[in-house]
Formats: C-alpha cells, sequence, structure tokens
C-alpha cells in the first residue's frame, strides 16, 4: 500500500517511508492511498482474540511493507508487561449501555503510550528497510503527555535519541515529575522558561533550518517528528476502538450488527480520527461525538462548517486539549472534500492567511452525518467528574470528563440512547488537582502539593493510583536543564555534541 499527501504534490511513498518523515514535503498529511476494503474486519469480532492479535490484524492492513513477523515482534515489545491490565484497554461499564474505555493503563498513564509504545519500534524497522543508516533525533515540545509518552517509548531504543522541551511553568505537577525523573541513556529533558508556543515554536525553527540540518546530516543525524500528524501514532489507535466493539459485543450484549457511538476528549484530532477511520474499515459506530474544552473551535466548525481560529486562547483543567488548529483535521477535510487535494489547498492557504475557512455545503453535511460535537466548560467538567464519582463511584480526570459532559448534552438533544464508549484518555491521578477540587472540593484542593493530593484522593476514595505515579516522588531527578527560549538551538547543539 502507498501513501499520499493530502496535499497532492508529493510523491507516492511506502509505509515505511511515511513514519519515517512524518510530514510530505508539499506540507501535508500522508494517508493510504486506497482504503483497506471494509470486508477486511469481520475476523476482529472472533471470540477471544487478544488486543495483541487484533493489533497484528489491523496493522497488517496498512503498514504492507512489512512483514507479519516484523509487525509481531513490535506488537510484542509495544504491548507487554508495561500495560498493567492484560486487556491492554479495558472497558468499564457503568451502566448497562455505557463504559469508559480506559486508555491509560500504560507507563504514562495517557492514550498517547498505546501509539507511541509501538512507533519506535516501527520505525526502527522502517529505517533497516530504508537503509537509512543516520542516528535518528526525535525533537519534542509537550505541553505534558507526548513528551513523556515519548521519552518512555524512545528510551534505550537503538539508533535514537529523544530531547524533549517543556514549559518549564506550563505543566502540572505530576508531569514535571515525570520527566524530570526519565530514565534511559538516550534521554534528555529541557524545561523552557517559557509557555507551550514558544518551546513548539523553537523546535520548528530547528526543523526547518537547513544550515541545522547540513550540520546534522555530516554527523549522522536526522531530526524526527513523534508528534500526532505521523501515520504512525494513528494506525495503532484504530485497534483500541475495534477492542471496544469486541468487548460489547462479547460480555454487555451488543449484537453484532447494531451500532454504537464513540464520545472523544478532542485537542489535535488525532485520537477521533483514528475513530473515524475505524469506522471506514467496517466498524459499527453510529455517531462520533467530539468533545472540546472551553477551546471549543471544533464545536463550532461540526455545527456550522466554518473553522475559525482567531479566538481567546483559555488555559483550562483538560491542558492537552488546549489547542486552536488540530492539524489532524486536514485528513477529514481531504475526504470531506472528495478526494480533492487542490480542495485541501485551498482550505489550508485561507487558513494560514485569514485563520479561517468555510466548508461547502454538501461537505458539511457529509461531516454532520458522521459527527455531533459539542464542549464543556470549566464547572462543566468538574461538576461531570463529581456527578461521575457520586452515581458510579468511578474516578475519571479532566478530559474523560468533558466527554462525558458532551455524552450527556447528545442523549437530552438526540435521545439516541445506543451502546456508548468515552475515551477515557488519561488517569485521574495524572490531574489530582483537578479531580481533588471536584470530589473533595475546593478546600481540599488548596494544597498546592499534587502528590499529598493524589495520596487524599486515594483514601477518600479507595481507588489505588497508578504505582509508576504513586512512586515518583521517590525517584530521583535526572535532568535539571532549564533553558531560555533562544537557547534551544546551543542546547541540541550541546546534547549532540555538534
Ligand atoms: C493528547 C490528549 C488528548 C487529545 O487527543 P488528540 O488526539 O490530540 O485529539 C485528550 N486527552 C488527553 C489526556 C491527552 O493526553
Amino acid at each position: 500500500m502507498q501513501y499520499i499527501s493530502t496535499r497532492g504534490q508529493s510523491r507516492p511513498v511506502s509505509a515505511a517511508e511515511a513514519l519515517l518523515t512524518g510530514l510530505a514535503p508539499d506540507g501535508g498529511l500522508y494517508l493510504p492511498e486506497s482504503f483497506p476494503a471494509t470486508a477486511a474486519v469481520s475476523p476482529f469480532t472472533e471470540p477471544g482474540l487478544t488486543y495483541q492479535q487484533l493489533a497484528s490484524r489491523i496493522l497488517k492492513l496498512f503498514l504492507s511493507d512489512y512483514t507479519e513477523a516484523e509487525l509481531e515482534a513490535c506488537i510484542r515489545h509495544a504491548y507487554g508487561g508495561n500495560f498493567t491490565s492484560p486487556a491492554v484497554t479495558p472497558v468499564t461499564m457503568v451502566g448497562e449501555k455505557l463504559g469508559f474505555l480506559e486508555l491509560w493503563h500504560g507507563p504514562t498513564c495517557a492514550f498517547k503510550d498505546l501509539a507511541l509504545q509501538l512507533l519506535p519500534r516501527l520505525l526502527t524497522v522502517a529505517a533497516r528497510k530504508q537503509r537509512f543508516d543516520r542516528e535518528i533525533i526525535l525533537l519534542v515540545a509537550t505541553s505534558g503527555d507526548t513528551g513523556k509518552a515519548a521519552l518512555e517509548g524512545f528510551k534505550d531504543v537503538p539508533g535514537t535519541k529523544v530531547i524533549v522541551f517543556y514549559p518549564e511553568d506550563g505543566v502540572s505537577a505530576v508531569q514535571k515529575r515525570q520527566m524530570v525523573t526519565q530514565e534511559g541513556t538516550n534521554t534528555y529533558v529541557v524545561g523552557v522558561t517559557g509557555n507551550f508556543d514558544q518551546a513548539q515554536a523553537g523546535v520548528k525553527a530547528l526543523f526547518t533550518d537547513e544550515e541545522f540540518q547540513q550540520e546534522m546530516a555530516a554527523a549522522g543525524k536526522t531530526f524526527s517528528s513523534a508528534n500526532s500528524i505521523n501515520w504512525g501514532r494513528l494506525v495503532p489507535q484504530l485497534v483500541y476502538y475495534f477492542k471496544a466493539w469486541c468487548d460489547l459485543c462479547q460480555n454487555h450484549g451488543l449484537a453484532p450488527d447494531a451500532t454504537f457511538n464513540i464520545v472523544v476528549p478532542t485537542g489535535n484530532f488525532g485520537n477521533i480520527l483514528a475513530a473515524y477511520y475505524g469506522k471506514k474499515l467496517g466498524l459499527p459506530v453510529h455517531k462520533l461525538i467530539c468533545a472540546s474544552n472551553r477551546n471549543n473551535v471544533l464545536t463550532d466548525f461540526i455545527r456550522t462548517g466554518e473553522y475559525n481560529r482567531n479566538r481567546r486562547f483559555y488555559q483550562t483543567l483538560s491542558p492537552s486539549m488546549d489547542i486552536l488548529v488540530s492539524s489532524n483535521l486536514e485528513r477529514l477535510l481531504f475526504d470531506l472534500a472528495g478526494a480533492d487535494p487542490a480542495q485541501v489547498r485551498a482550505y489550508m492557504d485561507q487558513l494560514r492567511e485569514k485563520g479561517s475557512y468555510r466548508l461547502a455545503a454538501a461537505e458539511r453535511e457529509r461531516l454532520q452525518e458522521e459527527f455531533w460535537a459539542g464542549y464543556a466548560d470549566e464547572a462543566e467538567t468538574t461538576a461531570a467528574i463529581r456527578r461521575v464519582y457520586e452515581r458510579y463511584h468511578y474516578l475519571i480526570d479532566p478530559h474523560t470528563a468533558v466527554g462525558y459532559k458532551v455524552y450527556q448534552d447528545y442523549l437530552e438533544a438526540t435521545g439516541d440512547d445506543r451502546p456508548t464508549i468515552i475515551a477515557a484518555t488519561a488517569s485521574p491521578f495524572k490531574f489530582n488537582y483537578g479531580v481533588a477540587q471536584a470530589v473533595l472540593g475546593p478546600e481540599a484542593a488548596e494544597t498546592p502539593d499534587e502528590f499529598a493530593l493524589m495520596a487524599k484522593l486515594a483514601a477518600a476514595t479507595g481507588v489505588t493510583p497508578p504505582a509508576v505515579l504513586a512512586g515518583l516522588q521517590d525517584k530521583p531527578v535526572r535532568h535539571q536543564r532549564v533553558i531560555a527560549p533562544v537557547a534551544m538551538a546551543e542546547t541540541v547543539r550541546t546534547i549532540l555534541g555538534l
């Protein structure tokens, strides 16, 4: 299977090359030239399939230049003892028709592990296939979850180094502790005395600095990106939606020919796009419900057909969704525009030039057939955490809470009460402040010490925090670099010995 660019001005490439390069040279995103036939999914409901077997069947459809043995070796490494649940992504039903798909049982306690535990293995194999002999330097700017997941994924993977820049005061205390205690001989974590945008701008500048690229090439190195526009991050995410379907059919009475809804708390539009691709592959989804926080640019887009990033940016309790430009949406646009790359280019030009674009009426209808959208503000997010705890004695994190609130709105607006799965994207103990405030009350959350809050929450609810989070306080700090944004390039030089 070949991969083409959404903007149609790059040559088709193999899966291995699409994974290695991430972004197409014309600035577009790679997608499969033709989508696998839907009939390919019928075996997925076979009883007793493990997560790993399911992953193998799905990945094989998209990564056709990998051998089955290569894929299985990658999968074995990625989804083994590093996940604390043998099911990898278990579904917890809180009602007869409502379940949470828990995507946080991996080493960093957020859903990004599902892709980032696998991607480094896939890249290593891709490099071998392409006879690519340079050292791969992963550069990552993170607002919290991606950086840690990339560090854990690439830790001690031969032929790679991973350098993560995080905003010194822009991540939660738990997230920061997760990063500065990172182990591995090839991991580098750098605090930046600026915000996430500055860190990201610094990384982007390095990616486009030709002189720097030449210096890197001369030293036998090359930059790569693990961010969510890489096709290698999307495909692994299809697997857990199929796994959830298998669970619903085998354990919760869903008829194999019945449909269900999927709710996804959304930022960069990666996780929900994977669910959409799952549907294209035959997953019987009725509606894909897109849940946003106060940065509700996607809610407006799905409701009106106009994407408009000219609006205020809010910092919220669900920081991994604080995004105004959802990069992965470009792949959906390609489908909405009837696979016409010229139309995609036109929309992307408008977005760059005036910060907005508007879909044609037929495109908007197509969008609304598949998606329903809503959002939650801060008070609604907190209320959702409290409500779910009181109703079901089940703890959810603020991102997942946004999903729950929007699902309530969907129920009320449509009356559609068919079985529904909400993607639970992070462990509640990763965001103790927001969760403690909701469950224990505002006074309880007055202490700024997140680890004290974690202990309090655990004691009050009887829910055990993941060991990797509870044990963080006792781990030695291994990374102490803090730099100004202007010093990012120099820091990379120092780390790489250039
Ligand atoms: C990254 C992230 C999201 C948003 O996912 P997208 O794929 O960017 O839409 C939601 N919740 C959590 C906890 C995350 O880390």
